[in-house]
């Protein structure tokens, strides 16, 4: 899209890019704690570690920002990614399954930092329903329903054994929620209109592997 051109939306962004985007968010939010009220595509590529060129490329999707030579504005650079990003108003989180990670997902008070509010969890085990952990309190899966409505969830991570990721989204998506974080390792099938995020830092440790794994066997072909 041309600079200065109609305002992209999420669906004709390359993947890639809102990756970026959500990296220039964060290096912007850095820059304000620290003062700093304008920034260069150079500065921004430096921090956020792409070149400038990809800045560029990456923030002309939206039209212009910033002035030739002069930068960008801190504050209105990160309004507008914000803006891209749908982060200018909290979406309403749950987590379903509040076993190990599911606790420890809602005991981390950094969600809010990001405007996610967590307001519900769930679980299918008695022992762990009415427990409190963070802001919520542990319901039972077969109050998902009502509680999407009554509290507005919009997200939900989910956190449940592999054996039970189908059928948990399942309930999940007949209660109208139309966002899932998976952070089960396995592929969940959801009807179109809904969107799957799989998280697997596991995945993410076996690539780091491969990368060190590559690298010592090419020191040790040159060294042969
Ligand atoms: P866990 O066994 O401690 O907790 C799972 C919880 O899900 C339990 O409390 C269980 O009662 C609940 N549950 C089971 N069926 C359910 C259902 N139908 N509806 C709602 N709740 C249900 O497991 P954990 O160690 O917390 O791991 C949870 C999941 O996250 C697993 O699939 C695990 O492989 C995965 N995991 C992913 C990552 C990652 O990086 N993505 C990291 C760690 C674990």
């Amino acid at each position: 899209m041309p600079r200065g051109g109609a305002r992209g939306t999420a669906r004709d962004i390359p993947s890639a890019t809102v990756g970026r985007l959500i990296t220039y968010l964060r290096v912007l939010n850095g820059l304000e704690s620290r003062g700093v009220t304008r920034v260069s595509s150079d500065l921004l590529a430096e921090e956020a570690q792409v070149s400038a060129f990809q800045v560029r490329k990456d923030l002309a999707y939206f039209g212009t920002f910033g002035t030739r030579g002069t930068g960008y504005t801190v504050s209105s650079l990160k309004g507008e990614l914000k803006r891209i990003l749908g982060l200018t108003r909290p979406w309403r989180v749950a987590i379903v399954g509040m076993g190990r990670l599911g606790q420890a997902l809602a005991d981390y008070p950094g969600l809010s930092e990001y405007d996610f509010e967590l307001v519900a969890a769930f679980d299918v085990d008695e022992r762990k329903l009415g427990t409190r952990h963070g802001t919520v309190v542990v319901r039972h899966m077969s109050e998902l329903a009502a509680a999407v409505g009554d509290l507005g969830i919009e997200i939900v991570l989910l956190t449940v054994p592999v054996r039970a990721a189908q059928e948990a989204a399942d309930a999940v998506v007949r209660a109208g929620v139309r966002g899932i974080l998976n952070f089960a390792p396995t592929v969940v099938s959801v009807p179109p209109g809904v969107q799957v995020e799989p998280v697997d830092f596991l995945a993410a440790l076996k690539r780091v592997s491969y990368f060190l794994h590559e690298e010592a066997a090419a020191a040790e072909e040159e060294v042969s």
